[in-house]
C-alpha cells in the first residue's frame, strides 16, 4: 500500500515536505523552509529562538509534530527524550531553501539523495553565509552550544549523490531522477517506482530556460511509465503562455548595457547560473568586466568544479572581484575576518569601488540590494540599472522594492526589468499535465490548486491528510 502526506506546499509557494509510504518504507520528497508561513508570524528583528530548540518551530507550525525525524540535541533541548528515526531518506530535488532549508532539522541519521550539482550549491550557501538554526543543511553545531564546544567539529549529513539517469533503492522503492530546466542548475524530477505503480513528483521545472529540452524528456519518460500519481508544481497555474526567455532577458539587457555611457548594475539570484551565463556572455560579448562579489565567487567556483555547467573560474579575464569596505574603510588586509573573503584575497583579479570609479563605463557591478550603500562609493552619474529578479509579489517585498526604488531615483539609474520565471507558466503546464496523464494529479507549490482544470481526477490537498494510492 502506497500513501502520501502532505506537510508542506499546500496552498503555498514552496515549503514542500511530502511523505511517501510504500509498506515499510517511509522518504520525505524535499524538506523546504515555508516562507509564506515564517512570514506571517516573524520578521527581520522577530525570530524563532534557538534557545527553545526546535519548540518555537513546532509551536508556531513552522514544522511538523511528528516522531522520529528530528535533530536529539533539539528534541532534548526542548525537553523531549531523543527518538529513533523513522523515515528512511530525505530526496531533495533542488537546492532552493523553499525545498532544503528545513533539513536543518532532521536527524543526522537520515541519509539525503540529492544531485552531485545539488551539493554544489549546498555546498556554496553555507561557506559564504553565518551558520544558524535554519542554516544548517550540510552539517549542524549541537545545541545549546556551550563555551567548551569551540574547536568541536559539526555533525555532518550522510549525503548521497545521483546523476541524471542514475537509479536509486531506498527500501521496497526504485527511483529515476530525470533532470529539469529550473532557475538552479542540477533540478531533478523523479519517477518513483512503488508497490503500486509510478509515482511522479516534478520539483519544480519549467519550458522556457536554457534547458527546456530537459523538462521534454521527464515529459516522455514520466508518459511512458503511466503513473498512477503525479505531485507537481503550479506555482504560475493563473498564467497564460508569457513569451518569456532566457534569451530575451539576453537581448534586452545586452542593448541597455551596450547603450550605457556610464557604470551598468544589475542584480540576479547567483544560485541561478543561466542568469549569471547571461550577463558573463553580456559583459565578453560588449567587452566589459563582470565585477561579483565574494559571496558570489564561492558560487561560481562550486559551478566551474561542475565540468557540465561550463562556467569560467573566477580568476577569469571578463571577471573581477569587487572588495567590500570593512572596519578601517582602508581596505586593508586585517579588515577582514570572513573565511570566504581571507582564502581569497591573494586572487590578481580584485578592485575596489574607486578603482571602477576611474572607467565606469568598463564594468557591470552585480550588486545586490543589501549592499546598496557601496552606490555612495561608486557614485555613478548616468547609470543603469538592470533588475533581473522577479518584481515583488507580497507587502515585505514592496516594502524593499519601494526603498530601492529610493536609491534608484537618488543616484539618477535608468531602471530596466528583465527577468524570466524559474516556473512552468499556466498553458505549457497544461500540456504538461495532459501529455503525461497521471492517474491522479495531486497539485502543491501553488496558492491556486482549484485552477489546473483538466479531466483527470484532482486532489485539492490537505495538510496533514493520508492519502492512499
Ligand atoms: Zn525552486
Amino acid at each position: 500500500m502506497v500513501q502520501l502526506t502532505f506537510y508542506g506546499g499546500v496552498k503555498e509557494i514552496g515549503g514542500n515536505k511530502i511523505l511517501l509510504e510504500d509498506h515499510d518504507t517511509r522518504i520525505f520528497l524535499d524538506f523546504g523552509m515555508s516562507f509564506s508561513r515564517r512570514g506571517r508570524f516573524f520578521e527581520e528583528f522577530l525570530n524563532p529562538r534557538t534557545a527553545n530548540g526546535i519548540g518555537d518551530f513546532l509551536a508556531m507550525g513552522l514544522l511538523p509534530d511528528i516522531p522520529g525525524v528530528y535533530r536529539d540535541d533539539l528534541l532534548i533541548h526542548h525537553g523531549r527524550p531523543p527518538e529513533e528515526p523513522t523515515i528512511d531518506a530525505v530526496v531533495l530535488s533542488h537546492a532552493h531553501a523553499d525545498h532544503a532549508n528545513y533539513i536543518s532539522f532532521l536527524h543526522k541519521d537520515i541519509p539525503v539523495h540529492c544531485s552531485r550539482t545539488c551539493h554544489r550549491i549546498i555546498t556554496a550557501v553555507a561557506e559564504q553565509s553565518q551558520r544558524d538554526i535554519e542554516h544548517e543543511v550540510l552539517d549542524y553545531r549541537r545545541r545549546p552550544i556551550k563555551k567548551t564546544d569551540r574547536g568541536v567539529p559539526p555533525v555532518k549529513r550522510t549525503f548521497k549523490l545521483f546523476d541524471n539517469h542514475d537509479r536509486l533503492r531506498i527500501g521496497s522503492l526504485e527511483l529515476e531522477p530525470i533532470q529539469v530546466d529550473h532557475s538552479v542548475p542540477g533540478a531533478f524530477g523523479f519517477l518513483i517506482h512503488t508497490s503500486e505503480g509510478t509515482v511522479v513528483y516534478t520539483g519544480d521545472l519549467r519550458s522556457h530556460g536554457l534547458h527546456a529540452n530537459l523538462t521534454t524528456e521527464f515529459m516522455t519518460k514520466a508518459k511512458a511509465a503511466r503513473p498512477i500519481a503525479m505531485i507537481t508544481e503550479g506555482t504560475r497555474i493563473d498564467r497564460g503562455r508569457t513569451g518569456e526567455s532566457e534569451h530575451t532577458v539576453y537581448q534586452k539587457s545586452k542593448q541597455e548595457i551596450a547603450a550605457c555611457t556610464d557604470l551598468s548594475l544589475v542584480d540576479f539570484n547567483f544560485k541561478d547560473v543561466d542568469r549569471f551565463t547571461t550577463f558573463y556572455r553580456i559583459a565578453k560579448d560588449l567587452d566589459k568586466t563582470l565585477v561579483i562579489s565574494f559571496k558570489h565567487a564561492c558560487f561560481l567556483e562550486q559551478y566551474h568544479h561542475d565540468t557540465s555547467l561550463g562556467v569560467p573560474h573566477t580568476i577569469d579575464d571578463h571577471i573581477m572581484l569587487l572588495k567590500p569596505k570593512r572596519m578601517s574603510g582602508t581596505y586593508n588586509v586585517d579588515d577582514y575576518h570572513d573565511d570566504y573573503i581571507r582564502r581569497r584575497l591573494s586572487y590578481p583579479n580584485i578592485l575596489t569601488a574607486d578603482d571602477i570609479t576611474t572607467h565606469p563605463c568598463q564594468y557591470i557591478v552585480v550588486l545586490n540590494f543589501w549592499y546598496f550603500n557601496t552606490l555612495i562609493d561608486l557614485h555613478p552619474k548616468h547609470g543603469t540599472y538592470i533588475h533581473s529578479l522577479s518584481e515583488p509579489f507580497n507587502e515585505e517585498m514592496e516594502v524593499s522594492y519601494n526603498r530601492m526604488m529610493q536609491w534608484i531615483q537618488f543616484f539618477n539609474l535608468h531602471y530596466v526589468q528583465a527577468h524570466c520565471s524559474g516556473h512552468i507558466n499556466g498553458a505549457d503546464l497544461r500540456n504538461l499535465i495532459r501529455t503525461i496523464r497521471p492517474k491522479r494529479l495531486f497539485p502543491i507549490h501553488t496558492e491556486h490548486p482549484g485552477m489546473i482544470r483538466l479531466p483527470i481526477k484532482t486532489t485539492r490537498v490537505q495538510e496533514g491528510k493520508l492519502y492512499k494510492l
